[in-house]
């Protein structure tokens, strides 16, 4: 097997040390690099402090033969990627007339008004690296090298850096490091936890070779199992994998929602295409988040009739004939308000199949008899009605996430069984 390459990610930028924007410039580069055969070494992120940028690249540099860094690129004093780097590689600061031009052509023409100092400022650039023309933007990319190691500057904006790695970054590091390939396949099993599932397939883990590895991904009372390998030939590797997949498959059949790396719901969409169907919602305690979920994928129209979002117990009446008795005497979050939401909803969007929900979502609107986290899920079919209780436990945004995992699982397994 040829050597393998490996990069490091430096992501740079004080908001990215105190929370206010997560980090998903390096989940998204190491995705990439992946997929070319490049191997992860490590992730940093350090705030905009010169020293810390300065011990970060030394620290990567000797770690990896690719440093890949983003952030810190702006024309403001708070980013200060660019004087550092020039520094660190020993370089000085020229005008970059390539970058200028297209800094005057994007105030000129796209942001139509005058540039000051500080625009004339971002097509600056060191004297010793490489200039990657960043076409969504206006600070450019860089690339610069030192004793082989190759360390690429983007802009934190998430599509410019995206924009630099697919059309500049990534054609160049293919043609000088391609030597191996990563390659990852992925299953959605539902029901069963993941020490159980674990016990389930010990042995086919165990005898998996050593270039291939299985990790499991838990959430949302789902788990994902995902086989990665590494190769030197895509199409063999990807056999190999194919093969411990299919063995895991047949041994987690009775859980297995899909064999593919998909979101819940965009799986529940491909079994309606499939089977010519429709389905609509009706959504108390989500508020329409499960229609979001649903309508985020593209071509959802041919089996998403559309939502009613009822979430005041009159509007259930109004527009779903929830009657009043059952409102009385089982309240809004129960078996018997949820079944008629389903139903109701299924008749008047002409679907054919409805789901609804209605819970406590947490922190206030409990009672004695109904906790925070207890909700109810209908699913109606061409066959008739059913409904579930759940009891989440978590604060309210999750305790939503987890109702619209649960409600599309039910779902997907109501679609599955009807044929
Ligand atoms: P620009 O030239 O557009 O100012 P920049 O390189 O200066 O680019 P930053 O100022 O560091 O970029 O970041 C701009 C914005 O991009 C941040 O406010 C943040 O919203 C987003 N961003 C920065 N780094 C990341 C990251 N690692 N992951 C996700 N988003 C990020
Ligand atoms: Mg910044």
């Amino acid at each position: 097997m040829p050597e393998k390459v490996f990069a490091s990610i430096i992501t740079i930028g004080d908001e990215l040390l105190i929370g206010q924007v997560i980090d998903t410039n390096s989940a998204w580069i190491a995705t990439e690099l992946n997929k070319i055969g490049i191997l992860l070494r490590h992730r940093i992120s350090v705030g905009d402090r010169a020293d810390d940028i300065r011990a970060a690249l030394a620290t990567e540099g000797k770690r990896a033969s690719i440093v890949i860094i983003t952030g810190g690129l702006g024309p403001t004093a708070d980013d200060i990627t660019k004087p550092v780097l020039c520094d660190y590689f020993g370089g000085k600061m020229v005008m970059h007339e390539p970058t200028l031009r297209h800094i005057e052509y994007i105030f000129e023409k796209v942001l139509k008004r005058p540039m000051i100092e500080r625009n004339i400022k971002q097509a600056e650039v060191p004297d010793i690296c490489e200039v990657l023309l960043n076409e969504r933007g206006t600070a450019p990319g860089m690339l610069f090298q030192q004793e082989g190691v190759w360390y690429f500057s983007l802009p934190g904006v998430p599509n410019e850096m995206k924009w630099l790695m697919t059309e500049k970054v990534l054609p160049k590091l293919q043609e000088q490091f391609s030597s191996g390939v990563v390659a990852h396949r992925t299953m959605l099993t539902a029901g069963v936890g993941e020490s159980f599932l674990a016990e389930m397939i010990t042995d086919i883990e165990n005898n998996l070779p050593p270039h291939i590895k299985l990790a499991y991904l838990p959430n949302y009372g789902m788990v994902r199992l995902r086989l990665s390998g590494w190769g030197t030939d895509r199409t063999t590797l990807e056999q190999e994998i194919l093969h411990h997949f299919e063995l895991l498959k047949e041994r987690v059949a009775k859980h297995l929602i899909i064999d593919e790396d998909i979101p819940l719901e965009k799986a529940v969409g491909q079994l309606l295409l499939q089977k010519n169907a429709t389905v609509t919602t009706a959504e108390s305690c989500t508020g329409g988040y499960i229609a979001h979920l649903l309508t985020s994928h593209a071509g959802s129209s041919a089996y998403y009739k559309g939502s009613i979002i009822c979430y005041d117990n009159q509007i259930k009446t109004k527009l779903l004939g929830v009657t009043e008795s059952s409102l009385q005497e089982h309240g809004a979050v129960s078996a018997s308000t949820v079944e008629q939401m389903a139903s109701a909803a299924r008749q008047l969007m002409e679907a054919d199949y409805a789901i609804a929900v209605s819970g406590i979502m947490g922190p206030g609107g409990a009672t004695a008899e109904k906790p925070i986290g207890l909700v109810w899920i209908a699913v109606a079919t061409p066959k008739g009605v059913t409904s579930q209780e759940m009891r989440f436990r978590f604060d309210r945004k999750r305790n939503i996430e987890l109702t619209a995992a649960h409600t599309l699982r039910l779902l997907y397994a109501a679609i599955v069984d009807n044929k």
